[in-house]
């Protein structure tokens, strides 16, 4: 669990499983959402042409006429329409000759003296009034509304203005309007429409406990409504006759009852879409499949990034062994940055080895000198071939304070290493510190002189004359005799300027960069006597430095150097 590669792993698959759960819910929201509204739409076509159907079927005496009206409504509806009776015989279609067969359900059945128990209103049979009885209504109805401008006119489906009034007792609203009474007059047809249910009525009324009478405890009063009497304060199951004789009088009035059939005009009805168990099951395997490839991707990602980092974990191991070649290809981004860091480090590891193996010889090559020397000496001594005379003792003493200058020198340097060089500062004047290096420094073949100006800065004065007397004995050194040698000092801003100038050797160009490193010589055979360690430039750096300061050279050869430290004033 704790590599890398299993985390990264583990954690895209979750974020993959995560994206295609919400994204499968989205969806499927959508969808229903789409799919619902689809058949929304659908039922409400599919009950439009029920509508029609029956409609026609409530004013017309058979099916045989309807072809044209039922084409119309499947054009309109862009649908199949197809009707069959009671047997199945068909009645009508609308599909092509090579259209599918019919479904085994229909879709619904045409009976308007039954929708929902109900005679559907267009079913008016013998009571649709003529054109002229309905003409003089709607006069009536005219007069009324402007004698009473109360009440409200409706047009039922057989010709016959009827007032409605959400008040009660609406009879009263038309007492002074005598258009009112002829309005409310039942006309010829209507009559007769009577007469005719009158036998179906009283049959019905047989049935009935009581044998055909309307029950006494009714007044019977008998009121026109707009097809038909209700029969108000009666027992239910009178008004149930009443409903029973029209249906029957009806019945060779209106179509009858057909059962029909909706599919689409190709006669193939669109497959409900099934989301319970194959949609599900494909769900599941598409989202099997995307979680295989987020795997295998982030699989491939995860490798990809782990491999630099387990190069530099080896690599790494390899350098805490000792090897100081080893290096990484990281390629590009923050591992390669990473990887760039490391081999930086490990070069820098390697110089720092080489510069101290380098050290370590170099100071054992600058003691063997004078050891062997003293060694020689004492040697040849002891076997009687040199005499212990001054002149011995003398040699012995100069090769002993060169070795103890260059171990003072190696002491001062490592202190400056290790940052525990400690320097004692207090205000000091300058220009008796360039004084003093200069009259310790004279002798009679070199002009030795010094050019100053008073300068006051606070300073460790033994340091400073360690690190400028280095310089006095550099270019002393190397300078010929006859040559000059001036020390000046002045002030350059907030700087204190000490500049060395001889009239030397000088320093080639490409030896410029190298004069300031540990135990570098110009010239390599020129013995430790005649030249310095090659430790006193690089001592006067670090002196310089712990001052804040800094030092610089400027050299031509065969011309002279100017050695110049600059030293912080303020
Ligand atoms: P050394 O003890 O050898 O003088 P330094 O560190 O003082 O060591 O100097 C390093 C080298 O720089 C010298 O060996 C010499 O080659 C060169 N050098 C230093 N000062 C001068 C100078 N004034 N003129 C010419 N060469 C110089």
């Amino acid at each position: 669990m704790k590599s890398l590669l299993v985390r990264f792993f583990l954690f895209s698959l979750v974020i993959a499983a995560c994206s295609i759960a919400v994204t499968a819910w989205l969806a499927s929201q959508a969808t229903t959402g789409a799919i619902r509204q689809e058949q929304g739409e659908a039922l409400e076509t599919d009950a439009q042409i029920y509508d029609e159907m029956v409609k026609y079927a409530a004013t017309h005496k058979d099916w045989s006429a309807a072809k044209s009206t039922v084409e119309g409504v499947a054009k309109t509806y862009n649908r199949r329409i197809a009707l069959t009776d009671g047997n199945g015989r068909k009645l009508l279609d609308t599909g092509t000759e090579n259209a599918p067969p019919l479904p085994v359900t229909p879709k619904a059945l045409i009976d308007p003296l039954n929708l929902n128990g109900k005679v559907d209103p267009h079913a008016v049979g013998p009571f649709k009034l003529s054109d002229d009885e309905t003409r003089k209504l709607r006069s009536y109805a005219d007069q009324l509304l402007e004698c009473n401008g109360r009440v409200e006119i409706v047009e039922y489906p057989n010709g016959r203005p009827r007032v409605t009034s959400l008040e009660p007792g609406h009879f009263s609203l038309w007492e002074d309007c005598p258009a009112g009474d002829y309005l409310y007059t039942m006309t010829a047809t209507e009559q007769k429409a009577y007469e005719e249910l009158q036998p179906y009525f009283l049959d019905c009324l047989k049935t009935l406990p009581g044998n055909g009478q309307i029950p006494a405890k009714a007044p019977g009063r008998v009121t026109l409504d707009w097809d038909y009497l209700v029969i108000a304060g009666t027992s239910t199951d009178v008004v149930q006759c009443m409903d029973t004789a029209r249906r029957e009088m009806l019945k060779s009035y209106v179509a009858p009852p057909a059962q029909m059939f909706l599919t689409s005009p190709t006669g193939d009805e669109p497959q409900p879409i099934d989301l319970s168990t194959t949609g599900t099951t494909r769900i599941m395997l598409v989202a099997l499949g995307i979680l295989a490839i987020a795997g295998f991707a982030s699989w491939v990602t995860a490798t990809q990034l782990v491999r630099p980092i387990r190069a530099l974990t080896a690599a790494t191991k390899r350098t805490a062994e000792g090897d100081r070649t080893a290096r990484v290809d990281g390629g590009a981004g923050e591992i390669g940055e990473l990887a760039k860091s490391f081999n930086a480090m490990s070069e820098k590891l390697a110089e720092t080895e080489r510069q101290r193996q380098a050290m370590v010889s170099d100071v054992a090559h600058e003691l063997r000198t004078p050891l062997g020397n003293i060694t020689g000496w004492l040697e040849a001594t002891q076997d009687g071939l040199a005499e212990p005379d001054p002149h011995l003792i003398d040699m012995l003493l100069e090769e002993s304070l060169l070795l103890q200058r260059l171990v003072d020198d190696l002491h001062d340097l490592a202190q400056a290493d290790a940052g525990t060089l400690r320097l004692h500062p207090e205000p000091i004047a300058l220009d008796d510190v360039v004084d003093q290096v200069v009259n310790a420094q004279q002798n009679r073949e070199i002009l030795l002189r010094a050019e100053t100006t008073p300068v006051h800065i606070s300073a460790d004065p033994v340091r400073l004359r360690q690190a400028l007397g280095n310089l006095v004995a550099n270019a002393v050194r190397y300078t010929p005799p006859g040559g000059e040698v001036v020390v000046k000092l002045f002030q350059w801003q907030d700087q204190a300027i000490l500049e060395v100038t001889d009239t030397g050797t000088g320093i080639a160009p490409d030896d410029v960069p190298h004069v300031f490193d540990r135990f570098w010589r110009a010239d390599k055979s020129r013995s430790r006597r005649t030249g310095g360690s090659g430790l006193g430039l690089a001592i006067t750096r670090h002196l310089v430095e712990a001052h804040g300061g800094s030092v610089s050279v400027t050299s031509t050869l065969g011309e002279g150097s100017t050695f110049r430290i600059s030293l912080p004033s303020a």
